[in-house]
């Protein structure tokens, strides 16, 4: 056990065997690991996950099933904790559990039984593969088999986050009161149990909170790596707190709400240019924000000359359900994707007016571009509608 704690420090024995680091007072837990040599290493590797959290990388490039994961684990809660953002502690969790599901994928059967008994799961291991499903399509027999089953009670109390319709009792096989599973499904179910436990946190008291972060910023290495973190956010927070009011209506023509960083790539596609990997994440996630339906995503794509429409597919139907956000214009200037200069293009250089805020607005988000000229012809489209209305009252 304490080798696969060390791997995966979520599971409930961490306070049986590592009761000395797991049961101390976070301030005190804080104190002593930032005064502490493994500081430099623990910073590096909690960077690299938040870096990648908000970057909407799905792996922790440098995970190590060692002694400093234990720590790391611990501080990932104490900082969500002291950050209190629920954008930030959702895109970690996500992240994290993720990356678990993953390294329990790879582990062995014997592993996996010791880590769903010590989550007080009562599964059961057959030592020979039990056939619970037989599919038939085209000709070919599909087997499904297995050595894990699981008590349907336990099942469902996993599940019952997941809306997934097969994830659904009466669509897996139940047999005397346990449903047999696949361990790769029933790690599934523990990423989420992962996810949730990172964001379950103790209900924020805001004075206790000020308190808190006060004392643990005494620590001035601490400090800074809040601070890092915070300072990473505010680069990469307009990507993901955008709220977009313009949506897709089939049959409307709303290429010309699109900016010129839009319609480049567009036109690229269009024409059977090949895309870098950002402009075709970019163009996918652009599009999935205006809720665009799946076959006109699939369709940008399908001039690209490596274009494979089942590899599409998944790709759209993996970013629909993840629901990421298209860059801000920051990251796409970063990106170098950027149009506006060579276009010419006044909305995106000079901005807009904004009547509410009584000032000139800068267009930070090509998503707030679309609003923009929505909003102007929706006007203009009113404005020509009087008048016609003033001219034929006039003849
Ligand atoms: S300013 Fe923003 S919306 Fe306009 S072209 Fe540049 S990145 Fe696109």
């Amino acid at each position: 056990m304490f080798d696969l704690i060390k791997r995966y420090p979520w599971l409930p024995s961490l306070e049986e065997y590592y009761s000395d680091i797991s049961s101390k007072d976070p301030l005190e837990f804080i104190h002593e690991v930032f005064k502490s040599d493994k500081v430099g290493f623990l910073k590096k590797r909690i960077l690299s996950i938040f870096n990648a959290a908000f970057e909407n990388i799905e792996l922790i490039q440098d995970y190590a099933a060692d002694n400093l994961n234990i720590y790391l684990y611990i501080i990932l809660r104490i900082l969500l904790y002291v950050l209190d953002n629920k954008s930030i502690s959702n895109r970690i969790a996500n992240l994290y559990s993720k990356n678990t599901y993953n390294e329990l994928n790879e582990d062995r059967d014997y592993n996996l039984f010791k880590i769903y008994q010590d989550l007080n799961l009562e599964v059961k291991y057959e030592e020979e593969p039990i056939i619970y499903k037989k599919r038939v399509i085209k000709d070919q027999e599909e087997i499904f088999k297995t050595k894990f089953k699981i008590f349907f009670i336990d099942y469902l109390k996993l599940a019952s986050n997941l809306k997934d319709p097969y994830r659904k009792l009466v669509n897996n096989a139940l047999f005397e009161g346990y449903v047999y599973v696949k361990p790769k499904n029933l790690n599934r179910l523990i990423q989420e149990y992962v996810r949730i436990k990172l964001l379950t946190q103790k209900k924020i008291n805001l004075e206790r909170l000020k308190e808190l972060r006060e004392q643990l910023f005494k620590n001035p290495e601490f400090k800074d790596l809040f601070n890092e973190i915070k300072n990473l956010w505010e680069k990469k927070k307009e990507d993901f707190e955008y709220a977009l009011d313009t949506k897709y209506k089939r049959g409307k023509d709303m290429l010309k709400t699109f900016p010129p960083c839009i319609e480049e790539i567009l036109s690229k596609a269009e024409e059977g240019q090949n895309l870098i990997h950002i402009e075709r994440l970019y163009i996918l996630w652009f599009l999935n924000a205006l809720e665009y339906p799946e076959d006109e995503i699939i369709n940008v794509f399908s001039k690209l000359p490596d274009f494979d429409r089942e590899k599409t597919e998944y790709q759209v139907k993996y970013a629909i359900k993840k629901g990421y956000t298209p860059y801000s214009c920051k990251s796409l200037k970063s990106y170098n994707l950027c149009r506006a200069i060579e276009k010419n293009d006044e909305l995106c250089l000079k901005g807009y007016y904004s009547k509410t805020k009584e000032k000139q607005q800068e267009i930070y988000h090509p998503l707030r571009y679309v609003d923009v000229m929505e909003y102007r012809n929706s006007r203009k489209l009113k404005n020509s509608k009087k008048n016609l209305e003033k001219q034929n009252e006039g003849s």
